[in-house]
This record gives structure tokens, C-alpha cells and sequence, in this order.
């Protein structure tokens, strides 16, 4: 593959770069941290409105769900683009719909799941979240207990899930449910559309250092889903399990406004000056190159990912290689900026904000995002099997019926 520009697409950059840099111009609330949750989503969801008029929204989507109507290739150059500048922060907020849940039901839901969801969601109209994970365990979310009974045209879902990002603010959520206990636990999984305000669901939402509360704890009791909101077949929601996670580890390791090797060189100039050269130090240039060289990389890995979409596949396996480094890597560049500034990370009004704001954010996320998506060890068991072909990780469970695996 050739990586250069055509000059269509050289053309359709700098469209896009005036067009971000006329709305970087806005007074936007951009903060990474705030624990003013209503006011981050108000911002993203003005923001989103504004990407969806010219055409930026859901790039790669087609234009009657309100998508742009592109290629995947536009929207990696309109990505690319977008994380250079200070805009409000889409992925916390509206992300896990445009980049999991809304592409789940475009590759898995009925015409008329489609035409019900995906506009309204692209529109920012509609928020999603994910429930997936449960007290008993997040990593295997084939061992979903949360109950989902048939009763007519309906579902009465009974059980708990955790960690929820953005439950409190969602209209509408993805989960698994347990459909058939008698069989392997892979094979007795449903996915339904969860309307968030139905009467029976309780969410609490969880405090976090960072002063946010970005995920909960929902309960279900008897809350009653209609068939018609079931996506793909009872009982095969392992396969859409699957389609949503791969969409979420290619979303975490893709590209992002988190505080990157570009941060940091920026946080070193502006600490250098005639008295303290901050590249006297080698550990610091070091710090940075091995930061720009694994983002290298993993950009690499993302556009094989964006060929397979471009030939009509989904994101595969391997995509879990960039969330795995991409996780690490924040931490690192956390940990890194901390040590550039020293004892100046105490006042931080020394700083471009913005810049310190994500030093900050890095520091106190970057463990989380090491865990969520699928934590490290998951994630290195996925590339050891299904991108290495080595041998399978030890599954006592995985014959055994459902019900008679100890909880
Ligand atoms: C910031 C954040 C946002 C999140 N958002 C959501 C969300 O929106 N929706 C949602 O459903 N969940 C969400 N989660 C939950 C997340 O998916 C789970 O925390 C994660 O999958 C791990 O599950 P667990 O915490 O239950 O840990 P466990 O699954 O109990 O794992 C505990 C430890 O055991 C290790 N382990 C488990 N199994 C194996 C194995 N087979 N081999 C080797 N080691 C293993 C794990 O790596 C981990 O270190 C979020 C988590 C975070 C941190």
C-alpha cells in the first residue's frame, strides 16, 4: 500500500484542516477532566451536529443513516487531522455509540433496527453505552448471567451489570443476556437494544479519582425488552459480542487526542529555556522517540485494519495488538510528562492548560484504559491464539453446560 496522499486526498486534508480549524476557533468546552459530565456531553453533542452538516459525522457511513457518505479512507484523513486540534472530546462521550454500538447494529441488525437507530445515534441525538461486563467477571463476557427470558413479543431481563461507561447518560444501551443455561456458555448468549429509561432499570453511578463518575452499575429487575430489539439470532450472541468488541479495541488503539509523543515534545520546549536544557538529559529524547516509534507502529497496524474495512471486511484480531500497546503507552507518557516537569507539576498554571490537562489525564486513566476494552493479559491471550496460531489458553468451562459452571 502506498501511504502517500492522491491529490484528491491531498485536496480533501486541507478541506478538512480548514474546516476544524475555523471550529477550534469556537469557545468549546474541551476539558479531559471535568466532573461537569452534562456540560462535556452538551459539548459533544453541538460538536457532533456541526461534524454531521459538513459531511464529517460518520464519514465512511452511508448517507441515509446521516453518514458522510466517504471512504474509510477520508475518515482516517479527517482523524488524523482532528487529533491535532482542541476540540470537544467525542470519545468519552458519544464514542462508544459511533464507534461500537452503531457499527454492531449495521452489521448485525434487521433493516429495520437500522433505520430505527443508526441516524439518531450518528446524529448525537442518542447516546449509547455497553453492558457488557457483570460483578462476576468482566474479561469473559461469554459468562453474561444476566438473565433474559421469553415472554411473548418480549424479553424480561433479570441480573446486574458494572462498569458501564456513560450509563447515566445513555438512551440506549448493547447487552448480553443469558438465553439458554443447559448449553456451553458461548453458545447460550442474546443481544438486545436496552432502552435505558425502562421501568425496572436502576442505575448508580461510580466515583472515580479523577473526580468524574464515568461508569455505574446498572440493575435489571423484570425490565422488559421487546423482540424486536434482539440483535441477531437467540442464542447467537457470541458472534455479535464478538463484532462489537473487535470494533472497540480498533477504536482504543486507533488515533486519539490522549497525550501523545507530540505532548511531550511540546511540554519539553516549553520547560527548556537559556538556564535548563531539558534535552541535556538523553533519558527524555529517549522517552520521546520510543513514544513516536510504538505509534508509529501501531498506525501501521490501524491501516491494515481500515484496508480490510475498505474491502468491505470488519477489523480482525490484530486490531487488539494496537489497543494493547496503545494502553501501555499512555501510562508511559504519563509517567513521562510527570517526570519532565518535576517538582513544576505542582503549579500548574506554568503550563499551556490544555497541554497539562492531559499530562493529567494520562496519569490517572492510563491504568483504566489497560483494563477496559479487554485488560493486557486478555488481550495478549487474543494475539498469542488468533493472530499467532499458538496453543489455546486453558478453558475448563468451555464444554460444559452453562448451568453447571461454578460461579
Ligand atoms: C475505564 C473503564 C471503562 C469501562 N467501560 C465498560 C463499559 O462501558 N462496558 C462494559 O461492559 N465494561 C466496561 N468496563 C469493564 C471492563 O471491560 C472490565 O473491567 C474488564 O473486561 C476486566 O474485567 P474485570 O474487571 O471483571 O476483571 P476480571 O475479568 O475479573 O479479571 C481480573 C484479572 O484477571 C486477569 N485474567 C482474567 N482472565 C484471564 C485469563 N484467561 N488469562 C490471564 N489473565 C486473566 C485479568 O487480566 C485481570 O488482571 C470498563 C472498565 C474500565 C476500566
Amino acid at each position: 500500500m502506498d501511504f502517500r496522499d492522491t491529490s484528491e486526498e491531498t485536496q480533501y486534508r486541507a478541506a478538512a484542516r480548514k474546516w476544524l480549524s475555523e471550529q477550534a476557533s469556537r469557545d468549546w468546552n474541551t476539558s479531559h477532566i471535568t466532573d461537569e459530565m452534562e456540560a462535556k456531553y452538551a459539548a459533544a453533542k453541538a460538536y457532533q451536529r456541526e461534524r454531521v452538516k459538513a459531511g464529517y459525522g460518520a464519514i465512511a457511513l452511508p448517507r441515509e443513516f446521516g453518514g458522510g457518505g466517504g471512504t474509510p479512507m477520508e475518515q482516517i484523513i479527517f482523524r488524523q487531522e482532528e487529533v491535532q486540534f482542541n476540540l470537544p472530546d467525542i470519545g468519552t462521550t458519544l464514542g462508544v455509540g459511533l464507534a461500537m454500538c452503531l457499527p454492531t447494529i449495521i452489521h448485525n441488525g434487521t433493516p429495520e433496527q437500522r433505520d430505527r437507530f443508526v441516524k439518531p445515534g450518528i446524529l448525537g441525538e442518542e447516546v449509547w453505552c455497553q453492558l457488557f461486563s457483570e460483578p462476576t467477571g468482566g474479561s469473559d463476557v461469554a459468562s453474561a448471567r444476566t438473565s433474559a427470558v421469553q415472554d411473548s413479543s418480549n424479553w424480561v431481563l433479570q441480573g446486574q451489570k458494572v462498569w458501564t461507561s456513560g450509563a447515566q447518560y445513555s438512551d440506549f444501551g448493547i447487552i448480553t443476556t443469558r438465553t439458554d443455561p443447559d448449553v456451553p456458555k458461548h453458545k447460550g448468549l442474546t443481544v438486545f437494544v436496552v432502552d435505558m429509561k425502562a421501568p425496572g432499570i436502576e442505575i448508580r453511578p461510580i466515583r472515580q479519582m479523577s473526580g468524574e463518575s464515568e461508569f455505574s452499575e446498572v440493575f435489571f429487575d423484570a425490565v422488559r425488552v421487546p423482540d424486536t430489539y434482539r440483535l441477531g439470532e437467540v442464542n447467537g450472541g457470541w458472534k455479535v459480542a464478538l463484532s462489537t468488541l473487535m470494533h472497540e479495541r480498533a477504536g482504543i488503539g486507533g488515533k486519539s487526542t490522549n497525550l501523545g509523543w507530540a505532548d511531550l515534545l511540546k511540554i519539553a520546549e516549553q520547560l527548556s529555556n537559556d538556564q535548563h536544557d531539558v534535552f541535556a538529559n538523553p533519558s527524555h529524547a529517549c522517552a520521546i522517540v520510543d513514544s513516536w516509534l510504538l505509534e508509529f507502529g501501531c498506525d501501521l497496524i490501524a491501516l491494515r485494519g481500515q484496508t480490510a474495512l475498505s474491502r468491505g471486511g470488519q477489523p480482525g484480531p490484530e486490531q487488539s495488538v494496537t489497543k494493547l500497546i496503545k494502553a501501555s503507552l499512555l501510562q508511559q507518557n504519563g509517567y513521562h510528562g510527570i517526570d519532565l516537569a518535576g517538582a513544576a507539576a505542582l503549579g500548574t498554571d506554568r503550563h499551556d492548560i490544555d497541554l497539562w490537562n492531559k499530562v493529567e489525564h494520562a496519569w490517572m486513566f492510563g491504568a483504566g484504559l489497560r483494563i477496559g476494552g479487554g485488560t493486557d493479559e486478555i488481550l495478549r491471550n487474543v494475539v498469542a491464539e488468533r493472530v499467532l496460531g499458538l496453543p489455546g489458553d486453558v478453558r475448563l468451562d468451555k464444554d460444559v453446560p452453562f448451568r453447571d459452571v461454578p460461579s
